[in-house]
């Protein structure tokens, strides 16, 4: 029994060391078309592009895994016919089971000399770039943007951030939450311009974060069924059951995430299953992002027209925005709060009606909140259907 891996990232290292760990007794090969073993991504936007950590400590298992593992290799082509895939050194590969980890490319543009920021090679050429503190131009107000801009002001460039809609990560953000960031960032001396165009803008360097598109081309072209994504089952498994996708590049019940927790969980849930132990995966979503001095934590998916409770202070960079279905809990953004957010996930997990005048009244304990043991068996009971 063969388990091919295609795509070495968050995911693909993570279902290639999970099978492994899970006592999975076949052949387990991982193929990645860049020349590292799995890293991880975050760091690239954050320490190593503020040169606080060496590029190698992003690496996921420094000490190496005990597997097959090939790097620099591109995956052509799936056979689902034969189950064999073609790589780019012309080799045919048999595999028993296929797990589809390839992730995302970034959106480009056509501006020749622009910094793109997914791979270690990015972050080290931005590096490089922000180091003769110019002006620095930022395309795109999302996550990738922004962090890029702290990182930018930081290493003390003149930075300007153009987007093109009307507020900062407005496609993932409520109001609420786009209001902050730009305060944010206009307090560090960042000039923001919302419903802003290309034009007239001169800069030294150019960074492009205007998000990615999913590698979905392999699977496409072997018939299986892509809507933003491979889709999905909770398991991890695609229109064949032979195949399965995770990460970046998979799409469960129409929502396709991309973040570091969806990447590493997905992949775990869908090796463990392969191993034998059926394991859904059914995670609150969870993203965080470092700018400046905050560190911005998400958790679940907040909604414009959700009511939203803010406890804390904004114009502070510490507050928790409780964003609301009811009296429960749907989302959470914390600032700063890494023991709120903690709280609210076990409000959120077990599933508690919460009293909203305490919610957003920092003289009350939030952990008071949470349900004594009898409570929580309570409402166990009433989620069963
Ligand atoms: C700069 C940056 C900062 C980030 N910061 C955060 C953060 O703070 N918090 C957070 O939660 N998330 C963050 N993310 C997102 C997170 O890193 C991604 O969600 C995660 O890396 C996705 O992992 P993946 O393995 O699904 O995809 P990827 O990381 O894209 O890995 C896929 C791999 O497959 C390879 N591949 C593709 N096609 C083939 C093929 N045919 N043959 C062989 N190899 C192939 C690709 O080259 C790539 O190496 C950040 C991302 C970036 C880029």
């Amino acid at each position: 029994m063969r388990v091919v891996v295609v795509g070495a990232g968050q995911a693909g290292g993570w279902a290639a060391k999970t099978l492994h760990d899970a006592g999975f007794s076949g052949e387990i090969v991982l193929i990645g078309n860049e020349s590292h073993q799995p890293y991880q991504r975050p760091p690239l936007s954050k320490e190593i592009l503020l040169g606080e950590k060496p590029p190698e400590s992003t690496y996921l298992w420094p000490e190496g895994l005990p597997i097959h593992f090939i790097s620099g290799t591109h995956v052509r082509k799936i056979d689902r016919v034969s189950k064999s895939l073609k790589l780019s050194d012309q080799r045919e590969l048999p595999y028993d089971k296929l797990i589809l980890a390839t992730g995302g490319r970034v959106r480009r543009l056509d501006i020749p000399g622009a910094h793109y920021l997914r791979t270690i090679e990015d972050a080290i050429g931005l590096r490089i770039a922000l180091l003769g503190r110019g002006n620095v131009l930022v395309v795109g107000g999302g996550w990738i943007g922004l962090e890029a801009a702290a990182a930018a002001k930081s290493m003390g460039c003149c930075v300007t951030v153009v987007e093109a809609a009307d507020r900062l990560c407005g496609r993932v953000m409520p109001a609420i939450v786009s209001d902050y960031l730009k305060n944010l960032h206009e307090r560090h001396g960042v000039d923001i311009r919302v419903n802003g165009t290309l034009n007239l803008h001169t800069a030294s360097t150019i960074v492009v974060g205007i998000g990615i598109v999913p590698n979905v081309e392999l699977a496409q072209e072997a018939g299986l069924r892509v809507e933003n994504g491979i889709r999905v089952t909770r398991f991890g498994v695609t229109s064949d059951p032979d195949i399965l996708a995770v990460g970046d590049v998979a799409n469960i019940d129409g929502v396709r995430l991309e973040s570091w927790a969806n990447a590493q969980n997905q992949a775990i849930s869908a090796a463990k299953t392969l191993a034998g132990i059926e394991t859904p995966y059914q995670e609150i979503p969870w993203f965080w992002s470092n700018q400046y001095h905050v560190n911005l934590q998400f958790l679940g998916l907040p909604k414009s027209g959700q009511e939203v409770v803010v406890r804390g202070d904004p114009t502070r960079d510490k507050f928790t925005m409780f964003f609301l279905d009811g009296p429960h809990i749907a989302a959470v953004v914390a600032a700063n709060n890494m023991r709120e957010l903690k709280i609210a996930r076990r409000l959120m997990e077990t599933n508690t009606p919460v009293d909203l005048a305490c919610l957003g009244d920092e003289s009350k304990q939030l952990q008071d909140l949470l349900p004594r043991p009898a409570a929580v068996v309570q409402s166990m009971i009433h989620s069963i259907p």
